[in-house]
């Protein structure tokens, strides 16, 4: 049978409501993380409508994984349609929690509510909007194309917001995303519905600690003041550091322009005596301060080498500064990651871009990490982008919105797209 895209257009066309109805009713179930709220009921929402459409549907839950726990299960769902016909397998993979609320909002974070063409409510853009544009343009294509070859898969997946631990990465380490059974991955995050995202720069967290010696606040120079020493490293770091950082600029396509320079962000600084009591503070040199840096570096940079340049300008404090003493430790990482632009599911989801927005794809790379890391590292799966409807900006911000045009020509674009795949593959 000869394919038509303008047939299956047509069908997304037609459940355009269903798509608004079902955006809702995800959004309806609160899944804040942390601490990982009501995965369960969320996972379930799917499971129940794919289940009934013909998919093979199974629940992982990630025990042990950081915050698994009975009250808080690590809850996933993973639904499988196999057309019979022997080819490869095209996964959407989305996660179903969403940050805190926060303040700020004049709509009800969680009613979901519809207006101008909006639907208003945290995860809307990132990403039940896109999960839900995944699934109409999943089951649209099946009912379309019953000659399908090959398989579609959809997960709704746990804790991408706190590293993907509970989610992503487990079903990795037990091989649900192995080469054995999925050969492309699309997520739909949301990076807007013009843009494929190529992958992600690279992360390292870490905590330093200056250590002083503890004395009498009115007799400071018979202590050793930690705080001071750390202001020595926020000195160093501003005359040394990120002039340094500014200079290394990356071949990667990130948006947005400032993130093609490799970047460091001080997440905290925490010294002396602590906070959150009545009354007056004592008198007392800090012996201890602690700083996390947050830094993000690029393909072009290697971890090791990210890791010595802070160390180098620490150790140099060492030498020159008297007292001086430090502790570094690791907290996370994460290495760059990018799908060469000529990969089958990058080029196939670019194709589909032009196709229905009459217009070319940019393809793009994100300054913060997602779950493409697991699926590359863990999995071993590199036939992986990021593309889904939303404003990426709008993402954990008050009154989070999605346009329901853009989720509607985004599904059309993941049909087109899963087409593409099992059928130049097959
Ligand atoms: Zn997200």
């Amino acid at each position: 049978m000869t394919f038509d895209p303008s047939d299956v257009f047509d069908r997304i066309e037609a459940r355009r409501e269903e798509l608004v109805a079902l955006t809702r009713d995800l959004v309806r179930i609160p899944t804040t993380n942390p601490p990982g709220e009501n995965y369960t009921d969320c996972a379930r929402l799917l499971g129940d409508r794919l289940g009934a459409r013909g998919f093979d549907v199974s629940y992982v839950r990630a025990e042990g994984s950081v915050g698994d726990s009975d009250r808080y299960p690590r809850s996933n769902i993973i639904a499988r349609w196999e057309s019979g016909r022997p080819g490869p397998t095209v996964h959407f993979n989305s996660h179903i929690d969403v940050v805190e609320v926060g303040a700020g909002w004049q709509h009800d974070p969680f009613a979901a509510t519809v207006v101008d063409g909006r639907i208003y409510g945290r995860g809307t853009c990132d990403m039940k909007g896109g999960l839900a544009a995944s699934v109409i343009a999943v089951e649209s294509l099946i009912e379309q194309c019953p000659d399908l070859i090959g398989s579609l898969e959809i997960s709704g997946t746990a804790d991408e917001e706190t590293g993907g631990y509970g989610g992503v990465a487990y079903l990795c380490e037990k091989g649900w995303f192995a080469r054995d059974r999925v050969d492309h991955v699309i997520i739909p995050e949301p990076l807007n519905k013009d843009r494929v995202c190529l992958g992600h720069r690279g992360v390292w967290w870490a905590e330093i600690e200056t250590h002083g010696r503890i004395a009498h606040g009115s007799m400071p120079f018979l202590g050793d003041s930690a705080i001071r020493h750390m202001s020595a490293v926020l000195s160093t770091f501003e005359s040394e550091l990120f002039p340094r950082l500014q200079e290394k600029r990356t071949t990667m396509p990130v948006v947005p322009d400032g993130a093609k320079e490799s970047t460091m962000n001080i997440n905290s600084v925490h010294g002396g005596l602590g906070e959150g009591f009545d009354g007056l503070p004592a008198a007392l040199v800090a012996d201890s301060c602690r700083m996390v840096i947050d830094r993000r570096f690029l393909i072009e940079e290697d971890l090791h080498e990210v890791k010595n340049e802070v160390r180098g300008l620490l150790e140099s404090l060492r030498d020159q500064r008297p007292g001086f003493d430090y502790t570094i430790r690791d907290l996370f990482e994460v290495v760059p990651t990018m799908t060469e632009r000529d990969a089958p599911v990058a080029s196939t989801v670019a194709a589909a871009i032009e196709s229905v927005l009459n217009k070319p794809a940019d393809f793009v790379v994100s300054p913060g990490t997602y779950d493409q890391k697991h699926i590359d590292r863990i999995g071993l799966l590199k036939d992986c982008v990021a593309y889904g409807p939303g404003i990426l900006d709008l993402a954990h911000q008050p009154d989070e919105y999605i346009e329901i045009e853009d989720m509607v020509e985004s599904a059309k674009v993941m049909a087109l797209s899963a087409h593409g795949l099992l059928h130049a593959n097959g």
